[in-house]
């Protein structure tokens, strides 16, 4: 429904934030960082995150990296429209750049985990939620310990995360099944344009 002066509600605004969640490993931000090359002109957020960079992630593109006195600033300042503890480390988004595009009629998208996706549901009910799963658990196993980006430890507690990340699917609104990067853009892009 418009507000009474004719400007779209914040149920309207709040439709146009799309959040893209599912396990560890599924592929999220490929599916992420296919959108940033094929279609620049959709904004994604960029989160803040305690983890340290991996090879080749550069601060402001991938995460804005900070430490843990800083986001503890950030926390405590009301900064952030969600945040959530993942595999040791803290990750959260950053609330302006969000409320200035929906304020825009803008569409927004997120790459968040688990509990960040319900922080959203809770606080913006209209949000789209959409659940990225892997064709098989296999596949996830085979994907995350392929990345070879993590050591055994750190995969063992991504791997406890990702169990309790598939059970969630439910609660979401939309599932992509990951077969295909260039098929879940093309679905994804879909949604956020409806
Ligand atoms: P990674 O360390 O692999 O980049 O991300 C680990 C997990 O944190 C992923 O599931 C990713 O979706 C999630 N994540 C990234 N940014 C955010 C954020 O801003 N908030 C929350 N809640 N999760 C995030």
């Amino acid at each position: 429904m418009p507000a009474p002066d004719g400007s779209p509600s914040q149920d309207q605004l709040t439709r146009r934030l799309t959040v893209l969640s599912g396990p560890s490993g599924v592929g999220k931000s490929t599916v992420v960082a296919e959108i940033r090359r094929a279609h620049p002109q959709v904004w994604l957020s960029v989160s803040v995150t305690t983890r340290s960079p991996r090879p080749g992630e550069k601060h402001g593109v991938q995460y804005f990296f900070v430490d843990d006195a800083g986001f503890d600033r950030l926390v405590a300042e009301g900064e952030l429209l969600e945040w959530a503890e993942f595999a040791g480390n803290r990750y959260g988004t950053p609330r302006g750049p969000v409320q200035e595009r929906l304020a825009r009629g803008e569409p927004v998208l997120l790459e968040i985990d688990l509990q960040g996706a319900r922080q959203v549901r809770h606080s913006m009910p209209d949000a789209r939620l959409v659940f990225l799963a892997p064709p098989s658990w296999d596949e996830l196993v085979r994907r995350l310990v392929g990345r070879g980006t993590e050591p055994p430890e750190v995969i063992e507690r991504r791997l406890e995360a990702a169990r309790v990340e598939l059970a969630a699917e439910k609660e979401f609104d939309v599932t992509l099944v990951n077969t295909a990067v260039t098929d879940v853009c093309r679905d994804l892009l879909a949604l956020m344009r409806r």
